[in-house]
């Protein structure tokens, strides 16, 4: 491995200033959780780190009337996931980020780097894009303001141009009364990334026919995936199990799901079918906040015939062993 410098900015105006000046040779590191494995498994090699571990600045949470929640990009995930703001005015961030990996992880990860990584199982994502929360990026150009929606470009490939700087998450208030549920479901061990992370937000009138729904889905394509078609079928629709399939169905047929060690895509398939009904079922009966309760069994959700076996999974490097397991739900 070749000699690497590493920078350690104070400001962010030192930050993107070196950015600048080293241009493709450098490299950011936040919590350092994903770089330093890119980094042992020389999957990259940058001739600089430029470390934002000491922009005390970028380290906050805090809600403006009128905006919604600014979380800093260096804000690490277990403070986002036990923030007493967080927590009564957004609980469903609060249980997301409850549970992503295990306690060592979220202690190091920031909410930024999880981002900024972009890697296609990750458990955030679905949830920001689905409460459309936006990022802010600095840059010596300035700043700018980027949708989530629009954020994530393919794998581990962002909007954020390589010398901008991720400070801020917004998300703005949602409307009152949105239920929401987020369902992890893993098929490996407790700490691991979902096979499919399944996010709900159901807004109901007086009636009960739904006003809004929005599902965003991690882990079955490069990017999380939303298909607004399925989602406006349920408009001004009781949801009713026939509405609700008819839209898990839809997500089903839009979604060219990927395969790796964590599941096919035949058997992505079948879970996007299975989780996009119970994410919305959740979502309507938990009201905001229900981060999703306790999963079925694996063994009920399908046929024996429908699991795939071991052999047919695309292999993968192991992850590293970062300690204890908590956070994810899977099959029992
Ligand atoms: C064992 C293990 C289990 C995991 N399980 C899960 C899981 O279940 N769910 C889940 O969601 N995630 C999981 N992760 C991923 C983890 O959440 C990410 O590694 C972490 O969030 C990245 O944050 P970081 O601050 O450590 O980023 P870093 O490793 O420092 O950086 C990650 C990437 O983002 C860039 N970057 C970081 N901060 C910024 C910024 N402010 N502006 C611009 N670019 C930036 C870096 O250059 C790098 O490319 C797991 C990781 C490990 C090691």
């Amino acid at each position: 491995m070749r000699a690497m410098e590493i920078l350690e900015p104070r400001s962010v105006e030192e930050a993107v200033s070196f950015l600048r000046q080293y241009g493709d040779e450098a490299r950011i590191i936040a919590g350092g959780t994903a770089v330093v494995l890119m980094l042992q498994n020389r999957l990259i090699s940058p001739a600089c780190l430029v470390s934002l571990g000491r922009i005390d600045s970028l380290n906050y949470i805090r809600r403006e009337p009128g905006v919604g929640l600014r979380i800093g990009a260096l804000t690490p995930i277990r403070d986002a996931e036990t923030s007493a703001l967080v927590r009564e005015r957004f609980p469903i961030l609060a249980e997301t980020f409850g549970k992503v990996a295990n306690v060592r992880v979220r202690n190091a990860a920031t909410v930024g780097g999880n981002l900024a990584e972009a890697d296609y199982a990750s458990d955030p994502p679905a949830v920001l894009v689905g409460l459309r929360a936006r990022v802010k990026a600095v840059s010596q150009r300035g700043e700018r303001e980027i949708p989530l929606t629009d954020f994530f470009r393919d794998f581990y490939e962002t909007a954020l141009a390589p010398d901008e700087v991720l400070t801020e998450v917004v998300v703005p208030e949602p409307p009152p009364g949105l239920r929401s549920a987020y369902i992890k479901y893993v098929t490996r061990s407790s700490e691991d990334r979902p096979c499919i992370g399944t996010a709900a937000f159901v807004d109901l009138d007086e009636g009960g026919r739904c006003r809004e729904l929005r599902v965003v889905i991690n882990a079955v394509a490069e990017t999380p995936q939303e298909i607004a078609e399925a989602e406006q079928m349920a408009i001004g629709q009781q949801l009713t199990d026939e509405v609700v399939g008819a839209a898990a169905e839809r997500y089903a047929e839009a979604i060219e799901p990927l395969a790796d060690m964590r599941g096919s895509a035949w058997y992505r398939t079948q879970m996007i079918r299975v989780f996009v009904r119970r994410a919305i079922e959740q979502a309507v009966a938990g009201n905001s906040g229900d981060g999703g309760g306790a999963l079925t069994p694996r063994s009920a959700l399908v046929p024996r015939s429908a699991l795939v076996p071991r052999s047919a999974l695309v292999p993968q490097p192991p992850l590293p062993n970062l300690g204890e397991g908590a956070g994810g739900e899977g099959p029992a």
